[in-house]
């Protein structure tokens, strides 16, 4: 029998009548569903995948991979690029059925499920006239976008996801639950703020909401060819845009479906995706600058509650493609440096493929590069760049086309990368990302999980 069957068995036996969630093994129907990951260039074939209903059974599933000296794999959403929500021949705590969100208006605090999707936190807050910020897809995790960091449409406004995190409830190593804040475990608290899941694992966050309803969002277009006048132009405007307002830079081909016009489709672009929290007027009078920058071939923008702004890519970006990611932080964009990025955009391997320039300014610069892991403080973009397609043939020219790119701009970077948009790049690229952090980090982990126990992730490994 082999060890993956052995370790199945392992689970039922002496997890199964305290384990009130869901344990899954090669054997199940329901394996094939259950290891799937957002990213199918990854592909893993863990040995248990244990559906956790409560913090307890997180705890069990934490002593039963130490015991048995099995790798552990913590599941958020299972987003992540390097596929770091599982792992081969080892258990996975899936936090999927720990999903509940709920909002206290009163006190703007918003209590979130380990293993909820953005989407429902949105769904939950935005009745209530609040926001949590996240990202710009609403099926990513909280639980992995959080602890890496979060960057998104209200980065500006209201700082990172972890700028707006107060608390949360972690399962450590050692199988104890406690609460981690700033006045609660405090080293843990700045630790899991960047840190990743390399601490423990967060049962439950509670999240400050700000006060974001409606915003005024969607795409300016220009041809691809207009990259170096268009470029120029948002590097000097950027910094002179009121913290409402944000639009993050891309390159993509026009997705061939309504509500882009037929006749644009698939047409190499780049743009401008806008949020503004404010009126009409007020956003007009922000993107006025911009729009008057060469020849937009499309400006799609209109008011819209912010759940709609954030799930309006979801449809292009559903689960089961192909995806290669790279990253860098960046601090400035030399001329070259957009010609470059030109050159690489028009050799777009295929339509999903892409590139972002997130502003990682306004809000987020307020708080000091040390007070979190989250060391890119005083950077101006977190650039991505993504080899996406349906076909797992094209794997190899996405890779090609990512890391071809991402050579070709690294010496124009800040250094290390935000580390929820690598794939799993080794130590050199983590430690670069926390830079003066990751001895602080070490410490930490060395108090939190000597043992490396929560090691399938970006890793911090436990100081010597
Ligand atoms: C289509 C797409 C769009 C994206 N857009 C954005 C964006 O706009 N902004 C942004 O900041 N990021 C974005 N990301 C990156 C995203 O933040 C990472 O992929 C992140 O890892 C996803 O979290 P997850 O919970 O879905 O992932 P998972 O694969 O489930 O987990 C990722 C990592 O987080 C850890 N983890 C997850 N949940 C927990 C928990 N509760 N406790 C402890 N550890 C946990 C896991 O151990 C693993 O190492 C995007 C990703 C995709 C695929």
């Amino acid at each position: 029998m082999s060890t993956t069957a052995t370790s199945a068995e392992a689970a039922r036996r002496e997890l199964g009548t305290t384990f009130a969630g869901e344990l899954i093994g090669p054997a199940d129907g329901s394996y094939e569903e259950a290891r799937a990951l957002f990213n199918a260039m990854i592909d893993k074939r863990p040995a248990v995948i244990a559906r956790c209903a409560t913090p307890e059974d997180v705890a069990l599933v934490i002593e039963f991979a130490s015991t048995h000296d099995l790798p552990l794999a913590i599941r958020g959403g299972g987003h992540n690029g390097g596929g770091l929500g599982s792992v081969d021949d080892g258990v996975v705590a899936d936090l999927s059925l720990l999903r509940s969100v709920s909002v206290d208006p009163e006190t703007r605090t918003v209590r979130v499920g380990g293993g909820a999707t953005w989407g429902e936190v949105d769904a939950a807050t935005n009745p209530h006239g609040l926001a949590v910020p996240c990202g710009i897809i609403s099926t990513t995790g909280v639980g992995g976008l959080t602890l890496g960091g979060g960057l998104g449409h209200l980065t500006r406004g209201y700082g990172l996801t972890i700028d707006n995190l107060i608390e949360a409830q972690v399962a450590l190593a050692d199988g104890q639950h406690v609460r981690a804040s700033a006045d609660e475990n405090a080293e843990l608290f700045w630790a899991i703020r960047g840190g990743g899941g390399n601490f423990g694992v967060v049962t439950e966050f509670t999240f400050r909401g700000q006060p974001v309803s409606d915003i005024v969002g969607g795409p300016t277009f220009w041809p691809i060819e207009q990259t170096e006048e268009v470029l120029s132009a948002y590097r000097e405007f950027l910094p002179t845009l009121e913290r409402n307002a944000t639009g993050f830079f891309c390159w993509h081909r026009v997705p061939p479906a309504p509500p882009f016009p037929e006749e644009i489709h698939l047409r190499l672009v780049c743009g401008i995706v806008w949020c503004i929290v404010g009126t009409d007027e007020e956003a007009e009078r922000a993107m006025a600058p911009m729009l008057a920058i060469g020849e937009p071939l499309m400006h799609g923008v209109g008011r819209m509650p912010l759940p709609a702004l954030n799930s309006a890519f979801d449809g292009v970006y559903a689960p089961g493609d192909q995806w290669y990611w790279r990253a860098d932080f960046v601090d400035e964009i030399p001329d070259e440096a957009i010609a470059r990025n030109q050159d690489w955009n028009e050799r777009m391997p295929t339509w999903k493929s892409g590139s972002h320039l997130y502003p990682i300014d306004g809000a987020a610069h307020d708080v000091r590069s040390d007070e979190t892991p989250w060391a890119y403080r005083d950077a101006r973009w977190g650039q991505v760049i993504v080899g996406v397609d349906a076909d797992p043939a094209n794997a190899p020219v996405l890779r090609d086309w990512t890391v071809g790119y991402w050579e070709a701009l690294h010496p124009y970077s800040a250094g290390g990368a935000y580390v929820n948009m690598m794939m799993d790049e080794g130590q050199e690229r983590v430690q670069a990302s926390y830079r003066g952090n990751y001895e602080r980090l070490a410490q930490a982990k060395r108090s939190y999980d000597p043992e490396n126990l929560f090691r399938v992730n970006q890793n911090i490994q436990p100081a010597a």
